[in-house]
């Protein structure tokens, strides 16, 4: 490898998929701390920002606390890009505050091609004349589907292309999630760390856009599982400090319930490279596994990382803190999908 990867921090900025949690505790402060710890290594944050409760938020709530912190973050060298929940585009809050969501909508995939391309249009106009006026040269380019539920692909992916999106960084690949109201299935993504598509998602092309997966690594079956155990005797489960909430799906049957859970167990030990979920050793272990994987590859090799502002524990702070000074000594890069774009196919 002669060229440094780029390492891509990406944060789903939201709340709990069923309206729950507090937008300070879940979303505001943890966001700020990822901040203050990226900015000590100068490294800039990717914000898939789910713009339709943001949107929500603003004109029912009258709450323009994520758009002002967004606004900053933005003007400070991180990223807004566009991340959405469906559910969310015609929510309404009652009189206790709380969120009445169409779940029927959670999966984008099921939507109709023009319904996406709306709801694509209502979050880029958002991000770019509520955060990103007076930032010169912002473009909204990148995307990624709530729940990874972006199959089937075809008109998503149409959908994308019309709205002059670039890049989708949805894939994780070869894991797969069961249960009808939410089902996503990378399996039969190819063994590429970047490819195009024109269709399926999984199915490399010669042309269109560009789909940028999220690392994936092994760990074991066993280590994973102490990881998850180790994250539920946490203070708070595992959640931001203060953040409470509720991570109910799609109504499903009791059948589907016990298959989704069946489907995760046979997925013990493959894991994401996730910065609010996995302890530094893992963190630096995928990586690496990921980087070793391409190392024959002689272009800037993108190392997408995820998180959510909701989990990000007093321990995800540790974990962050130690893996990008890791990152930092091994001559990672830290990047953005833009300049990632710009050096590879500029
Ligand atoms: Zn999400």
């Amino acid at each position: 490898m002669t060229v440094a990867p780029h390492l891509i921090l990406t944060v789903d900025y939201e709340l709990f998929g069923d309206g729950s949690g507090r937008p300070g505790a879940c979303v505001l402060e943890p966001a700020y701390r990822m901040m203050r710890l990226a900015e000590c290594v100068d490294a800039s944050l990717t914000f898939f920002v789910e713009a339709l409760e943001f949107i929500a938020l603003s004109e029912q709530e009258r709450d323009h606390r994520a758009r002002d912190q967004l606004r900053a973050a933005l003007q400070g060298g991180h990223d807004v890009q566009l991340h959405l929940h469906p559910q969310w585009s015609k929510a309404e809050s009652d009189a206790q505050g709380a969120w009445r969501l169409d779940m029927k909508r959670w999966r984008i995939g099921d939507l109709l091609e023009e319904d996406v391309r709306q709801l694509l249009r209502k979050g880029r106009f958002w991000l770019e004349n509520e955060i990103a006026a007076h930032v010169a040269g912002y473009r909204c380019l990148a995307f990624r589907a709530g729940g990874w539920c972006i199959q089937p692909s075809e008109k998503v992916i149409a959908a994308l292309l019309a709205e002059g999106f670039e890049l989708d960084s949805t894939v994780a690949p070869g894991q797969w999630r069961a249960g009808r109201g939410e089902w996503s299935d990378f399996r039969a993504a190819p063994s590429l760390p970047s490819w195009r598509v024109t269709g399926d998602v999984c199915q490399p092309s010669g042309s269109g856009l560009w789909e940028v997966p999220i690392a994936v690594g092994n760990i074991g079956w066993r280590r994973h599982l102490a990881v998850l155990l180790h994250g539920k005797k946490q203070k708070n489960a595992g959640l931001a400090p203060g953040c409470i909430g509720s991570y109910r799906g799609p109504e499903q049957s009791r059948v589907e319930h016990i298959r989704a859970r069946m489907v995760r167990l046979r997925q013990l030990g493959e894991v994401m490279l996730d910065f609010s979920t996995m302890p530094a050793d893992v963190l630096i272990d995928v990586s690496r596994q990921w980087l070793s994987r391409f190392s024959t590859i002689d272009e800037p090799l993108p190392l997408v990382a995820i998180a959510h502002t909701k989990n990000f524990s007093a321990s995800s702070e540790r974990n962050l803190k130690i893996f990008l000074a890791w990152a930092k000594s091994s001559g990672l890069q830290f990047s953005t999908y833009e300049q990632w774009l710009e050096t590879t196919h500029g």
